[in-house]
């Protein structure tokens, strides 16, 4: 970080404001280490993604195009992308000093460099213990920022009691992290399709020291996965409608399931009835949901 030579790329999306958060969401798909959002007149935003290496623009636009979709916008949403080298100096600083730690219930989301702290980290005179959890920004999915991350943590933190946790689609690690330093007798595994994403949670566990605590696989759940009390699985809503029986086999207590959006979550919904779970609580944050079974 000290290499203030190193020049970084940005890559400014021009997109009417309603789809910033899916052109910020299809930033940080497409590799950005980080996103700023600037308005652009009054019904335009301008979101910045900065990239480490030279972007291939036309594959961050695919990207772009295929989270606007998800969203529910229009290709036409997004009306420009440029590319502009800008140098370390300019924009890493800042954005270190103005990343923010993330709060969610009990748990304090923070990058490596933050100076927050467990005890009373932050003055809120409530009497539980606040647990901070500290995760590099920008190398996988799950830093605490997106709506599907904080509605699992919610239900991590109101349904897990010990015991035994897995966490299906682990990207940072951050939810295994979060249960791990919950209970620290808990046997946790995390699996992950994606190798890269197990060795970064990996990474992140032991930066938390709970890497001795947690077992991370590379893969996903199947008939050989050994099951837990509560099982996570932030993934997508056609990826959990595939992997239900699964999911629903490996789970003996409660199983979360998000990276729903309300729009698929009819579908969800009737393949757990199909399949003889009923009961299940739904909780929302804008157009995404986590449905407790
Ligand atoms: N648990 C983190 C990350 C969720 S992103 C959080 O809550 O923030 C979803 C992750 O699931 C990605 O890292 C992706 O690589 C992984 N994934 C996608 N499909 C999968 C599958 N079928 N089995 C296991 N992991 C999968």
């Amino acid at each position: 970080m000290s290499d203030l030579s190193k020049r970084w790329h940005a890559i400014d999306a021009i997109a009417i404001s309603d789809a910033c958060e899916a052109i910020e969401y299809g930033l940080m798909e497409a590799g950005a280490l980080g996103t700023e959002t600037n308005a652009a007149g009054s019904a335009n935003v301008i979101v910045s993604g900065y990239f480490d290496l030279d972007p291939d623009v036309e594959l961050v636009k695919s990207v772009l195009l295929d989270a606007l979709r998800i969203y529910n916008f229009a290709p036409a949403s997004l009306i420009d992308l440029k590319v502009r080298e800008v140098a370390a100096r300019d924009w890493l600083a800042e954005w270190k000093k103005d990343w923010q730690p993330v709060e969610v219930g009990r748990f304090i989301i923070a990058p490596p460099w933050s100076d927050v702290t467990e005890p009373g980290a932050i003055a809120t005179g409530s009497s539980i213990d606040r647990v901070v959890i500290r995760i590099e920004p920008g190398m996988a999915f799950g830093t605490g920022t997106h709506e599907t991350t904080r509605l699992c943590l919610k239900a991590i933190e109101r349904y897990f009691r010990g015991g035994s946790f897995l966490d299906v689609g682990t990207g940072t690690g951050i939810l295994a992290i979060a249960a791990a330093k919950m209970f620290p007798d808990a046997r946790i595994e995390a699996v992950d399709a994606d190798a890269e994403a197990v060795e970064i949670a990996r990474e992140n566990a032991r930066l938390n020291g709970v890497g001795e605590q947690i077992d991370f696989r590379a893969g996903s759940v199947d008939e050989q996965t050994q099951s837990a009390d509560l099982v996570c699985a932030n993934l997508t809503g056609p990826v959990i409608v595939d992997l239900l029986p699964s999911l629903l086999g490996t789970s003996c207590g409660h199983l979360v399931l998000s990276g729903i959006l309300d729009s698929q979550l009819e579908v969800v919904q009737s393949r757990l009835l199909e399949l003889g779970a009923d009961g299940f609580e739904i909780d929302q944050d804008g157009e995404w949901v986590v449905l407790v079974v």
